[in-house]
C-alpha cells in the first residue's frame, strides 16, 4: 500500500463531479489498489473518511471509518465502509448543525447543516450492492464524502462564515460547547 498525496482546496479535481465506476474497472487490480491506498491514506491522516477525488482520482469511491480518531474524538465508532457509486436518500427532513473539517481544507473547521438520517445505496469494493441506513454524526460523515464525489466541499454549505475557525482556535474557544451539544444530540438520537 502507498500513501497518496491529498488534493487541497483550489485543486480542480475537488470541483469536478466524479464519474461512476464500472464493474470490470472496480474489480481491476488498479482500482483495488486505489481503494487500499485510500484506506491507508485516510488512516495516516486521521480522517473520518476520504473520497477518491481527494487523492486525485475522479471516480465515485469513498471510504469511511472512525476508530479512536484524534481529529474527532467525539464521533461514534464507524467500521470500515467502502462505498462505490453511492446514492443518498434523505430519511425525513430533520437536520442538525454539525461542525466539520476536511483533509482537503487544512486547518479549517466550520458549522453547517446535515440531515439526521440517510439511506445509502452503493456497491461494496467487490461490486456487491448493499443498502445501509445511518444517523447522526455518521450520517454527516457519509454526506460529507458523497459531496466530494459531486465536487462540493463543506465550506460551500457553511451558512455563517463567522463560524469558521482554525483547529487551534476551535479547540481553545468552541470545542467544549460543540462537544456538549453534539453529545446531547447523539444521546437523543441513540447513535
Ligand atoms: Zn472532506
Amino acid at each position: 500500500m502507498t500513501l497518496r498525496k491529498i488534493a487541497h482546496l483550489g485543486h480542480p479535481v475537488l470541483r469536478r463531479p466524479a464519474r461512476e465506476v464500472g464493474l470490470t474497472e472496480l474489480q481491476s487490480e488498479e482500482t483495488q489498489r486505489l481503494i487500499d491506498d485510500m484506506i491507508e491514506t485516510k488512516r495516516d491522516a486521521h480522517g473520518a473518511g476520504i473520497a477518491a477525488p481527494q487523492v486525485h482520482e475522479p471516480v465515485r469511491i469513498a471510504v469511511i471509518e472512525v476508530i479512536d480518531n484524534p481529529r474527532y474524538p467525539y464521533k461514534p465508532p464507524a467500521g470500515l465502509s467502502v462505498i462505490v457509486n453511492p446514492v443518498l436518500e434523505y430519511l425525513g427532513d430533520e437536520t442538525y448543525m454539525n461542525n466539520e473539517g476536511c483533509l482537503s481544507v487544512p486547518g479549517m473547521r466550520g458549522e453547517l447543516r446535515r440531515r439526521v438520517a440517510v439511506r445509502v445505496s452503493a456497491l461494496d469494493r467487490h461490486g456487491t450492492p448493499f443498502v445501509t441506513e445511518v444517523r447522526g454524526l455518521t450520517a454527516g460523515t457519509y454526506q460529507h464524502e458523497v459531496d466530494h464525489l459531486d465536487g462540493v466541499v463543506f465550506l460551500d454549505r457553511v451558512e455563517d462564515t463567522r463560524t469558521l475557525a482554525t483547529w487551534e482556535q476551535f479547540d481553545t474557544h468552541h470545542r467544549d460547547a460543540f462537544v456538549e451539544r453534539i453529545m446531547r444530540f447523539q444521546q437523543e438520537e441513540g447513535s
